[in-house]
């Protein structure tokens, strides 16, 4: 890496990732079955609190089986924040459920529980809630209306591992947690996902969807249309060495999300997410928001020289109500996402991997500061 060019994220396997991926390759277990694949999912049901977690191939299908334990009928509803990652609504469509995409609350950037109401239908089903760069939705609020709608609570937890709802890790929240292990995400393992289920209710039916649909015991018999969905061995190897450094890669990160604080929060039209007192949000990525009038540029224009200095950045999420395959739905439904557009013309990622380091962020500081105009 050139020394100049600062990337947006870069990965981390420094600790034992190669030592557990040789030993899984020396014993020939490499495919779906396997000793790293049980201490995964053991350690990961520890870690959130979870009773079983199911390991798969990354965090989409994850959503896809948490919606078909759901079993659905075609056309009926799901509560999505429009401010988030496109596989969450994705996963909707590949159960034919249609997501309402539902405006997210500035103090969380969150679903907002008081937008949902007027949202639900005799068709709704579930909320899918998503815990948007790290921070918890609220899930208090989320659950409590679920509660009173008769409707399911999924989390979308794949960029919030380690972060905390009142003291209590996401992802066992709600009916199902999902995680992503993405090259990007808190831990990694190129592509890797999770299931977390709080109690044992749905276990036996998601390992079947992710396996073809088999029979637990009579061989070649597939009971339910299937699917291979299922991880590596090799994959759970990395994944083993990862969650063994999860506490010093999220106090890392944190470092970095409080050293981005106080070099930029002097700085005249720029802003970051809040956090709620409640809340303990995942270090993932640090963003701030670019108050175009007060710091004199957009957030486009800042993200175009910063480049320039050899500092990648990123916009924030489109909204997905204006994704073409979702445009049209979301049109005839109405409904508006002040906040949702908001965030995703003026927000901004800066770069932030465990190996930043804190001149790094001095020399972001400082660019940042000098664009003003
Ligand atoms: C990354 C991400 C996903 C998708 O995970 P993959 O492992 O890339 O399939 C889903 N939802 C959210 C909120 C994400 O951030």
């Amino acid at each position: 890496m050139n020394p100049l060019q600062l990337p947006i994220a870069s990965v981390d396997v420094s600790g034992n990732e190669e030592r557990y991926v040789v030993d899984a390759l020396r014993s020939s277990w490499i495919s779906s079955a396997g000793a790293y694949i049980d201490r995964f999912e053991g350690e990961f049901a520890r870690l959130v609190g979870g009773e079983r977690v199911i390991a798969v191939t990354n965090g989409t299908v994850a959503l896809h089986l948490a919606l078909l334990a759901m079993s659905l009928e075609p056309g009926e509803e799901i509560i999505v924040p429009s401010f988030a990652y496109i596989a969450v609504a994705n996963a909707c469509r590949y159960v034919e459920a249609e997501p309402v995409f539902v405006d997210v609350d500035p103090k969380t950037w969150c679903l907002d529980p008081e937008q949902i109401e007027r949202s639900i239908t005799a068709k709704t089903r579930g909320i899918i809630a998503v815990h948007n760069y790290g921070h918890p939705a609220n899930m208090g609020a989320l659950a409590a209306l679920a509660r009173s709608r008769n409707l399911w609570l999924v989390e979308d937890s794949a960029e919030a591992l380690g972060a905390r709802y009142r003291g209590q890790p996401v992802g066992c929240l709600g009916a199902i947690g999902t995680f992503s292990f993405f090259a990007n995400k808190i831990i990694t393992s190129g592509e890797g996902g999770a299931i977390v289920l709080p109690s044992d209710g749905l276990e036996a039916r998601i390992r079947q969807l992710r396996d073809h649909g088999k029979d637990p015991v009579r061989r070649y018999h597939f009971p339910v249309t299937g699917y291979n969905y299922r991880i590596t061995n090799l994959t759970c190897a990395v994944l083993c060495a990862q969650l063994e450094r999860l506490e010093a890669i999220l106090a890392r990160r944190k470092e970095i999300f409080d050293a981005y604080r106080g070099r930029l929060s002097e700085v005249p039209g720029i802003s970051f997410q809040p956090v709620e007192a409640w809340a303990e949000q995942a270090p993932w990525m640090f963003n701030v928001v670019v108050d175009r009038a007060e710091y004199g540029r957009s957030a486009q224009d800042l993200a175009s020289r910063l480049a320039e200095d050899g500092i990648e950045t990123r916009p924030l999420f489109e909204p997905i109500h204006l994704q073409p395959p979702f445009a049209e739905s979301a049109r005839r439904r109405g409904g508006r996402f002040p906040m949702t557009e908001a965030l995703s013309q003026s927000g901004l990622t800066l770069p932030t991997f465990n190996q930043l380091s804190i001149a790094s962020i001095d020399r972001v500081a400082e660019r940042v500061q000098h664009h003003r105009a």
